[in-house]
């Protein structure tokens, strides 16, 4: 297809798309591990994968086999009954969650979307403050959370809200990382407490080990819950299943050092195939009875299949391995780049294959761009030249691989982060 094709999708989409996105003039059509093409036929190498959804790339075949085949199978019964990829499902995500972890099995809630399995646990600390008549739970300022009306009220960032008060009541939201901030903060109506283990479109910040521990106590002294959106920091973007246990690891091996009381997980965990997870510490397993939540989809049998052959492929090929070797190897030459552009580049951060770079705004010239945040044109200079990569607030974009990213690609990232670098004004 050529460009005017590509002109002319657009301007169909304009029209049938509601437009509650500004796009990039961009139509992609089909992609293979690492890269994907637009309907040009253009090659971009994917440092976004759908904002950290697609773990193993595009067009994975054992993926794409194991969704075709239960497809064939059976997709969905509802709720009312059990199926074998379901359970196997949520043995994996108790046994996973377990591994730090030698407290009593937890649950775990099957949904379609991060907003949803976030909806779970905040409908889960609802019901465990009625007794005590607690209801308000604690968030962090820049925190994302989804976009359902409970989400947005959760989500510690104005832009998400404007224009759709009243929104729900009970949520607070406080400095990230700031442990005397939240203690100022709770209250006798304090239920829960939620936080990123790291910041995704906050800005790639991750918490620090303080913090985690620090919470853990607060929390502990006041029966406040823990809650952990893990839905773009999970399923082994730093190297291990949960962030947390990645910034505690030198501490976490001393038995127990950080046990949430619920974790909320999507994106990478269906590695492309929409679903979401609650996970529930066990000792609240009963806390949400028969009735009190549900859902049509969730949980069904082929999202179930999907996200199992995610978790197999994992151990398949070390990927947690994989995430750290390339992902500290990407760390050291942004380092680099970073030192090499000094006037451009402000820091670099995340873990794994979580990581941040935070740009120093220069002024716009470009039209299009000239009133957006610094971090869309940074974008839109990167997908010019065959980079795909996710603008976060505001000055940063995020370097977001499939999880079995190789090391010449990411010399392959670092080489057109270069040359996008060199275009820059300083
Ligand atoms: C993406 C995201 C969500 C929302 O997930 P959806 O699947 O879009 O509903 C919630 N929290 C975090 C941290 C996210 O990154």
């Amino acid at each position: 297809m050529n460009n005017s094709n590509q002109k002319e999708l657009i301007a169909r989409g304009e029209h049938a798309i509601l437009g509650t996105y500004k796009r990039y003039d961009i139509v992609f059509s089909h992609g293979k591990g690492s890269y994907v093409y637009d309907t040009t036929g253009k090659k971009y190498l994917d440092c976004g994968t759908g904002i950290a959804v697609l773990a193993f790339g595009h067009g994975n075949e054992e993926l794409a086999s194991a969704i075709y085949e239960q497809a064939k199978k059976l997709t969905t019964v509802s709720n009312l009954f059990y199926t074998e990829p379901q359970i196997k499902l949520c043995e994996k995500i108790v046994s996973e969650m377990k591994q730090n972890n030698s407290e009593e099995d937890g649950r775990v809630f099957l949904s379609n979307s991060g907003a949803e399995a976030n909806e779970c646990i905040m409908k889960l600390a609802r019901a465990y403050g009625q007794k005590s008549g607690r209801f308000e739970i604690i968030t962090t300022i820049n925190s994302f959370h989804g976009r359902t009306f409970a989400a947005i009220s959760a989500s510690g960032q104005d832009k998400l809200k404007v224009g759709f008060e009243p929104l729900l009541p009970g949520f607070k939201h406080v400095p990230f990382n700031d442990l005397e901030a939240m203690k100022n903060a709770i209250t006798d109506k304090t239920v829960a407490i939620m936080i990123e283990g790291i910041q995704g479109e906050g800005g790639i910040i991750p918490a620090t080990k303080e913090y985690l521990l620090g919470l853990q106590e607060l929390a502990k002294s006041k029966d406040i819950l823990i809650m952990i959106d893990a839905i773009q920091c999970g399923f082994y973007r730093t190297g291990r299943f949960q962030s947390y246990e990645r910034i505690l690891e030198s501490k976490i091996d001393e038995e127990c050092a950080f046990i949430p009381d619920a974790v909320s997980m999507a994106k990478g965990i269906g590695a492309g195939f929409p679903i979401g997870a609650s996970w529930i510490n066990g000792r609240l397993s009963g806390v949400l009875k028969p009735g009190s939540h549900g859902t049509t989809f969730g949980g069904n049998a082929l999202s179930s299949a999907a996200s199992l052959t995610a978790f197999n492929l994992i151990e398949k090929y070390s990927i947690k391995n994989n995430v750290r070797t390339v992902g500290s190897y990407l760390t050291k030459k942004l380092e680099e780049l970073k030192r090499d552009n000094s006037s451009k580049i402000k820091e670099i951060r995340g873990l794994g294959l979580m990581l941040g770079i935070e740009f120093i705004p220069k002024v716009v010239r470009d039209e299009k761009y000239k009133d957006l945040p610094y971090a869309s044109y940074v974008t839109k200079k990167c997908l010019d030249i065959g980079l795909l990569v996710i603008p976060a607030a505001p000055n940063t974009i995020r370097i977001l691989p499939q999880l079995g990213f190789s090391k010449e690609e990411a010399d392959e990232a670092i080489s057109l982060l270069k040359s996008v670098l060199d275009d820059l004004d300083s």
